[in-house]
């Protein structure tokens, strides 16, 4: 029997405040543990939380980001269990009544258009951390750090729409890419800034009926959450294959040896005793708020690559590589704003200032080539002041140096030749010393052409057009 794999994901995201969800803490990551506390993160009994509208205005941008309706009225309720990391005994989360619901992110991967449903984006605040080695005494004592306590977060649900690893993974992507464009996240996973959990079940390919679900916990990379799928939908075929049947549960994924393990099952998991917090009101957010912020997002990726190639004639693998980050999208602009053409300023941007900016490890906010200078190097190139050959040698000293273009060009003498008597002077030279090639290509040796070419571009420094010493190279062998 040929089965399909159904998988629904759970993304937590933080958003990027100065400060947490109920309290004036910092959310710095990184400082020493519990200097970013307060007694309402700390859940001392009697302290109040109070909203940060800031984290709310994030919310809403991710919402809309996603296609989602954006809802008025929204509550936050308790979730209780007990935790060491969870001083109150609750984290405050909404439940029954989300900020946003009923979104969709429509993509196109690999050719194939994919359709993912948004169930739900709502807030809530993260627990502590429980660190449990680092110290003398780590066998005997777990250590607390609640500075990550009451951090704003999202989570963000979808249905159960994705259909493999594959595409589970590359919908993570894509998600976390918007939620960086839009400066809601940051995107670190390493610092756990984006987690993902995922509900994954199979069934007989051509059925409707879902099968029972396992949920997958922790799976902090792309790379992981695609290994864990992967295993996590083959053990399942193979149970079902055997005549077995799958358990409803909670598993782990234990990166280490490639396998997932189960954590908890359906009998042993929580009731959370939801109710609504009592200590604050519920959210509301008039419809003028959220066009307000509607109006001020700025244009997401998907659509710019979509203007990139409409717009600017260029080809789907550019203005995808283009569109990778808003900063680059918007170099791309300026460069092109500043006079080089759309292709020009693309090549120029995904081949040599790529690899200049990542031998440097620097990005773009750093590059000593402005989007000024890079666009002035291509109008050089395409003006014909200097061949593609020399500019690469300019772009190096502009990299290095941040001067323009056509200060090194002009100091360095490499302006283009195209006068046909110095480059008929070159050929004469080069026909005079090579007279074996001659005969060779005579001869009918084609490739000898290339290698005449090159010595003459090599008697003048690489400064001729070459299309001109083609042009006349040819001329001057055919007389
Ligand atoms: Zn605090």
């Amino acid at each position: 029997m040929m089965f399909e794999a159904v998988i629904g994901l759970e993304i937590h995201a933080q958003l990027q405040t100065a400060t947490k969800i109920f309290c004036g803490c910092s959310t710095a990551f990184g400082a020493p543990p519990n200097t970013n506390v307060c007694p309402v993160c700390l859940g001392f009994p009697g302290a109040l939380p109070v909203l940060n509208r800031a984290a709310v205005d994030h919310a809403i941008r991710a919402g809309l980001a996603l296609g989602c309706r954006i809802n008025e009225t929204s509550i936050f309720a308790r979730k209780n269990y007990f935790h060491p990391d969870l001083p109150k005994g609750y984290q405050i989360s909404q439940y029954e009544q989300p900020l946003a619901s009923e979104g969709v992110l429509e993509y196109v991967a690999g050719g194939i258009a994919k359709r993912v449903r948004i169930t739900r984006v709502h807030m809530e605040e993260d627990a502590g951390k429980s660190l449990h080695e680092g110290f003398p005494d780590s066998d005997r004592k777990t250590y607390v750090d609640y500075n990550r306590s009451s951090v704003p977060l999202i989570e963000i649900v979808t249905e159960p729409d994705l259909r493999s690893a594959v595409d589970a993974a590359e919908f993570f992507g894509r998600l976390r890419a918007i939620l960086v464009w839009l400066g809601v996240n940051d995107g670190n996973m390493e610092e756990g800034s984006l987690r993902c959990d995922a509900n994954v079940s199979i069934r007989p390919v051509g059925t409707e009926a879902l099968g029972t679900k396992a949920e997958v916990k922790n799976l902090n990379s792309f790379r992981f959450l695609q290994k864990a799928l992967e295993f996590e939908i083959e053990r399942q075929i193979e149970v079902l294959t055997a005549g077995g049947r799958i358990q409803q549960e909670t598993r782990l994924w234990d990166a280490d040896s490639g396998v997932t393990v189960s954590m908890r099952s359906k009998e042993q998991a929580h009731d959370y005793r939801y109710f609504p917090e009592p200590d604050l009101p519920p959210v509301l957010v008039s419809e003028a708020r959220t066009n307000d912020i509607r109006s001020a997002m700025p244009e997401l990726p998907d659509a710019r690559r979509r203007r990139f190639v409409d717009g600017y004639g260029l080809p789907e693998y550019d203005a995808g590589q283009l569109t990778q980050t808003r900063a680059t999208a918007d170099f791309f602009e300026e460069t092109v704003k500043d006079g080089a053409s759309p292709k020009g300023a693309s090549n120029w941007m995904m081949g040599e200032l790529a690899r200049a900016l990542n031998a440097g490890h620097r990005d773009l906010a750093q590059s000593p080539v402005t989007s000024e200078r890079l666009a002035g190097l291509v109008a050089l190139i395409e003006n014909g002041t200097i061949s593609g050959a020399i500019a690469k040698g300019v772009f190096e000293k502009m990299f290095a140096s941040g001067r323009a273009a056509d200060d090194i060009v002009k100091s360095d003498g490499l302006t283009q030749i195209d006068d046909a008597s110095q480059i008929q002077d070159a050929i004469a030279a080069v026909l005079e010393a090579n007279a074996d090639a001659i005969a060779q290509y005579r001869a009918g040796k084609a490739s000898t052409f290339g290698f005449l070419v090159g010595q003459v571009m090599k008697a003048t420094a690489g400064k001729a057009n070459p299309k001109r010493v083609n042009e006349m190279l040819k001329k001057a062998l055919d007389a």
